[in-house]
């Protein structure tokens, strides 16, 4: 006799009774996703000041406004490809911004972090 009470799978749409209190079914064994590789350091402080002045020296301008053949003064350092998605901290991954297209990007690139999460959860 197992001395926990059944519950069934946390697993959604699951409910597979599980007796050895795991809270999971043996097809839904509980995930460790909350272990994610650690995202590259970032360069902060004094580093990070002058890369920005370098990046704004060599290319002043907004880069997605000047796509849309748009004229804006650059005031962020961007990632092309995020940290947290397996982006660089080198030159060739860093374009300038400003600040509208930068809040437009991160918003994307959080939903798009959220909805990774969702997935992986839904596997698991
Ligand atoms: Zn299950
Ligand atoms: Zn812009």
């Amino acid at each position: 006799m197992a001395s926990a009470a059944p519950r069934p799978c946390s697993h959604p749409g699951c409910g597979v009774l599980v007796y050895d209190g795991s809270g999971r079914c043996p097809k839904h064994p509980r995930k460790t996703w909350a272990k994610r590789p650690a995202a590259p350091k970032r360069i902060t402080g004094r580093a990070l000041q002058r890369l920005r002045a370098e990046l704004f020296a060599r290319e002043p301008l907004c880069r997605a406004c000047n796509a849309k053949a748009l004229v804006t003064l650059a005031t962020q350092r961007d990632h092309i490809i995020p940290l947290e998605e397996g982006g660089a901290d080198t030159d060739d991954n860093i374009q300038p911004l400003c600040s509208a297209c930068h809040d437009a990007k991160s918003k994307a690139e959080r939903a798009r972090g959220v909805r990774r999460h969702w997935d992986a959860y839904r596997e698991g």
